[in-house]
């Protein structure tokens, strides 16, 4: 049986930052001269290279998310060219949900304005701590009085939702500072917050200091107290844990990360971004563009040798047990679980009858809970997320 095809959204990534943090392992390259002109250029025609993909795709665009990177560098003419694009080859549902990634030290507020009249609705800032010595240690380029400035004339511009980032479990880092943090972003009244723990990544350059010596991570039982307490005190405030680690006011949940992790398709635009896409029978494929700011560019660059599609449009199909585990990874982040019907007809695998023994010990300790066709875990299960699907996969 071929089941309808899921929501459709659209991921454009903007590769650019300042500089680079030291914990950082997205892809992004530090610059301070942009080649805006050109990567523009370069997204336009791979959005119209992938309108000719899709053809067929009758779905319209539910979201768009622009990440990075900061995006908020761009120059408001680009982002504006950026939007075009994209709204020129695709259709949008009527309330699209069109959300931009920010950090402080570039959210001017004439770049707010320029951005709430393209229509972006959503804007997620990118402060990462209210604690002075905090940010200095995360080495962001902005201050604690930069990042206030930046929430001030987010509120002032009257977004239709904003986000504030959070990084939590940093060296030395205490319950009763981190209590005190989580106090100051309530109160600026944000639809939603992202509280992530910090995570040393390996390559970066907080895992080579880490591996030196230079300072001690938190450790395994204060980051569980954090992750505890940060679910409690916005709880406290009416902020829904709807993911491990994104909290929203009821209706304010982000809706590409949704599709997202719901195992929904999206576009994947611009230099190291990934889409994934089901087609017509079912099949589902991968996306998957080159992870530099040069290859991409010179990709988008080369003309289709007569008869083969372009380059780019290179695609791999998703095998049903890699799109099993993508629907068990991302479904079990969600406070509403795994769908498991969707689990079945991805796989041909009955989640539930497979790990009988499991998931019944998990059931009587509180952990998860099987209901309307999902499988989720409990408040208390979700601290053990790493552990479950260890077992599960
Ligand atoms: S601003 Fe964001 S994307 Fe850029 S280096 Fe820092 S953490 Fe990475």
């Amino acid at each position: 049986m071929i089941m309808p095809l899921p929501p459709l959204t659209l991921y454009l990534h903007i590769p650019f930052c300042r500089r680079k943090c030291p914990y950082c392992d997205f892809h992004s390259s530090a610059m301070t001269r942009l080649p805006e002109g050109q990567y523009l250029a370069a997204v336009q025609r791979e959005l119209s290279l992938r309108r000719r993909q899709w053809a067929d795709d009758p779905r319209p665009l539910s979201a768009i998310f622009i990440g990075g990177g900061t995006p908020s560098l761009l120059a408001s003419q680009t982002m504006a060219g950026l939007l075009e694009a994209i709204l020129a080859l695709w259709p949008v549902v009527a309330d699209c949900e069109i959300t931009l990634e920010a950090n402080p030290e570039s959210a001017s507020l004439a770049k707010m304005r320029d951005w709430r009249q393209m229509g972006i609705q959503r804007l997620s800032l990118g402060v990462q701590a209210f604690d002075a010595a905090r940010l200095h240690f995360l080495e962001r380029p902005h201050t604690l009085a930069t990042a206030r400035q930046a929430i001030h004339h987010a509120v002032q511009v009257g977004f239709a939702a904003f986000n504030l980032d959070l990084i939590y479990a940093t060296p030395g880092q205490t319950p009763e500072g981190w209590a005190g943090e989580l106090t100051e972003a309530m109160t600026w009244h944000p639809h939603h917050l992202s509280c992530y723990p910090l995570a040393i990544e390996p390559g970066t350059p907080f895992f080579g200091r880490h591996q030196k010596g230079d300072w001690l991570a938190v450790g395994e039982e204060v980051e569980a107290v954090l992750f505890q307490q940060t679910r409690a005190q916005l709880a406290g405030g009416g902020w829904v844990a709807y993911e491990t680690s994104n909290f929203a006011q009821p209706g304010f949940a982000c809706r590409h990360n949704v599709n997202y992790w719901s195992f929904g398709d999206y576009l994947g635009i611009g230099c190291a971004a990934h889409g994934k896409w089901t087609d017509a029978t079912g099949r589902i494929w991968r996306t998957r563009n080159p992870a530099t700011v040069e290859s991409y560019m010179a990709l988008l660059a080369r003309e289709a040798t007569d008869g083969e599609p372009h380059p780019l449009l290179h695609h791999q199909p998703v095998s049903s047990t890699e799109a099993g585990r993508e629907c068990l990874l991302m479904g079990l982040r969600q406070a509403v679980g795994v769908e498991l019907a969707l689990y079945q007809q991805l796989t041909g695998l009955d989640l539930v009858e497979r790990h009988a023994t499991r998931i019944g010990h998990w059931q009587e300790a509180g952990w998860v809970q099987v209901e309307r066709d999902r499988l989720r875990l409990t408040d208390q299960g979700m601290p053990l997320l790493d552990s479950i699907l260890l077992a599960l996969l």
